[in-house]
């Protein structure tokens, strides 16, 4: 039996954070450094930033499209973030999952209280928090992606979305980006080697083992 077939179940990856602290920059990184990581794209009413692409960053709707995926179930979790919808597709999950794949998801703390709700075994938490409040701010401007009111608006909800960090499994000060990208691949590389993700394969390797010490 080849150790390397054991099989798993997937990590379902719920990373949140203040707007600016680097959550995509990290998901990035993981996305690159891990080829059975697939990351969950949302949907979103939010408007389209210049340098994002649909379907890849973000699948962008209308508000009449979204309230038709509520309604019919097809979303996992969902969530009125900085005064726009998001929410996280079903389906896409639920193929990766049922194939082994791990999950990253780049959402809300309210979106990851809903997601460790539905599915805590296969979830594993990750709030990131940016050094300083002024570094926050810094990120947000350098980014030069939001108007100047939509930078307010996410400081302002950075104050109600920092306590959050108590209801996740891990935190990571994202102040050296490397150093916070190894603490999450670290998390990431020991969540997915827990036994009760492998048991049964794990049982059937125990008797592969055993039944060569008794020849
Ligand atoms: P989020 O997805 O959490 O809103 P981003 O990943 O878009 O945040 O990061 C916001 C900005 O901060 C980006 O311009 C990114 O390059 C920068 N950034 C991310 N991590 C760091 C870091 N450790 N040090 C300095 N700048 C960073
Ligand atoms: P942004 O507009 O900067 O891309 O994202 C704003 C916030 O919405 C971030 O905190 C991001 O993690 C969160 N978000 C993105 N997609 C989803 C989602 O599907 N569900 C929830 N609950 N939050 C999301």
């Amino acid at each position: 039996m080849d150790p390397q077939t054991i099989k798993r179940r997937g990590v379902m990856l719920v990373l949140s954070s203040p707007s600016g602290t680097g959550k995509s920059t990290i998901s990035r990184n993981l996305l690159e450094s891990n080829k059975n990581l697939e990351l969950s794209v949302s949907v979103t009413t939010r408007a389209r930033r210049g340098s994002e692409i649909d379907g890849r960053h973000y699948h962008f709707v209308s508000e009449r499209e979204f309230n038709r995926l509520r309604e019919d179930d097809a979303l996992l979790e969902w969530a009125e973030v900085h005064g726009n919808y998001y929410g996280t597709p079903r389906e896409a999950v639920d193929i990766a999952m049922g194939e082994g794949r791990d999950v990253l998801f780049d959402i809300d703390y309210q979106g990851g209280q809903q997601l460790m709700e539905k599915a805590r075994f296969d979830v594993v938490s990750i709030f990131l928090l940016p050094p300083s409040m002024q570094e926050l701010q810094s990120r947000l401007v350098r980014r030069a992606e939001d108007a100047p009111d939509v930078i307010q608006k996410r400081l302002n909800n950075a104050i109600e979305e920092i306590p959050h960090w108590k209801e996740y499994d891990y935190v990571v000060i994202n102040n050296d980006l490397d150093r916070a990208f190894s603490e999450v691949q670290s998390i990431l590389t020991a969540e997915r080697l827990r036994k009760e993700r492998s048991s049964p394969a794990l049982f059937e390797y125990e008797k592969f083992l055993l039944s060569g010490a008794e020849s």
